[in-house]
């Protein structure tokens, strides 16, 4: 049966992974139509009506999209974080929803890196900063993107822990890290990296009490999301402490007030990427953008639902 399936990215793929995209569904003969860098939420609306099935990246699809998505059966998440997905309103309407996950840790674990390596060396402005080597790294969840990383601080000869209750702690030994008890034992470490999903258990979970038990030079990391983070006392930690450090790639919405506080120490002790480049790498999109779409086929043609999501 010809099918058809929507490419809805309001940030668009690099054009080399659009290209693979519609390589892999040429070859199911299934036709693919794009929707890149829309500017409303009226053309997704208009996009999704005739579709059988979507790929998405951040967009929100929320129970007024699957409203209108009259014939759609699966929607894909190119990436790993499904927070942007109503899986409720999905399972409601019986639509499958998935993710591609691991397919982009690499690219955002180089990028923990890239931020890591700035503010430790000052933003390069002539003084000295410090090594990595014999520091330690402290990861909230231990899943594809903390393990990817901690591969990398392996490499420079950083001191892993992790905290992830649902993985046994014999596993997050034999991958590297040190099992914490709780979150609250990851804030003893110079280093802690956030790599939890968004959920009402993670929300604003990272919070002043914890960020002040942090030694000298603590610096937390983020790329998992922006509200894991309590902005607002995230505000007062900065003021407060004039050696910490806040590297964060998932948005910022106060970044004028704390590019204020931090003055010309901006780069070293924060840095704001233009939200969530993480997974922008032509690897990652092609990664996860194939992925995408042989989870579609693989549903439409044999079933497949082992990436499934549950709301
Ligand atoms: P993953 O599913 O492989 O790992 C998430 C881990 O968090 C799992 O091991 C899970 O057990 C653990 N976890 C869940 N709730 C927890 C809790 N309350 N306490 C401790 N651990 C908990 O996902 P991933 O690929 O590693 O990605 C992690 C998150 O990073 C995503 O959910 C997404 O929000 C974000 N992300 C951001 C970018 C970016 O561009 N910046 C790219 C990829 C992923």
């Amino acid at each position: 049966k010809a099918r058809t399936v929507l490419l809805a990215t309001e940030k668009a793929f690099a054009a080399d992974a659009v290209a693979k995209i519609q390589a892999a569904f040429d070859e199911s003969k299934y036709t693919m139509k794009k929707l890149e860098n829309y500017k409303s939420k009226d053309e997704l609306l208009a996009a999704v009506a005739d579709v059988d099935a979507m790929i998405i990246r951040s967009d929100i699809v929320d129970a007024a999209v699957l409203e209108k998505a009259a014939k759609l059966k699966i929607v894909v998440r190119a990436g790993a974080g499904y927070d942007n997905i109503d899986l409720k309103a999905c399972e409601a309407k019986s639509i499958t929803a998935m993710n591609t996950p691991g397919q982009n840790a690499n690219a955002v674990a180089e990028l923990v890196f890239g931020m890591m390596l700035t503010s430790a060396r000052n933003n390069y402005d002539g003084t000295s900063g410090f090594e990595l080597v014999g520091r330690s790294i402290a990861f909230y969840g231990y899943g594809a993107v903390a393990r990817a990383v901690g591969k990398l601080a392996a490499g420079f000869g950083m001191v892993l822990y992790a905290y992830d209750p649902y993985i046994p702690k014999d596993a997050i030994k034999k991958m590297g890290a040190e099992p914490v008890d709780t979150v609250a034992d990851l804030f003893k470490h110079q280093y802690v990296s956030l790599h939890v999903p968004l959920t009402p258990e993670t929300k604003e979970s990272i919070n002043k009490e914890l960020l002040l038990k942090m030694p000298k030079g603590g610096t937390l990391i983020n790329t998992a999301r922006m509200e894991v983070v309590h902005e607002a006392q995230m505000l007062e930690v900065l003021k407060e402490r004039p050696d910490f450090c806040y590297l964060c790639d998932v948005g910022f919405k106060a970044q004028e007030e704390a590019k204020a506080i931090v003055g010309d120490k901006y780069m070293k002790r924060v840095i704001f990427t233009k939200k969530k480049m993480g997974a922008q790498t032509v690897e990652a999109n092609n990664n996860a953008g194939i992925a995408a779409a042989n989870q579609i086929v693989g549903f439409f043609e044999k079933g497949e639902t082992k990436f499934s999501l549950k709301a």
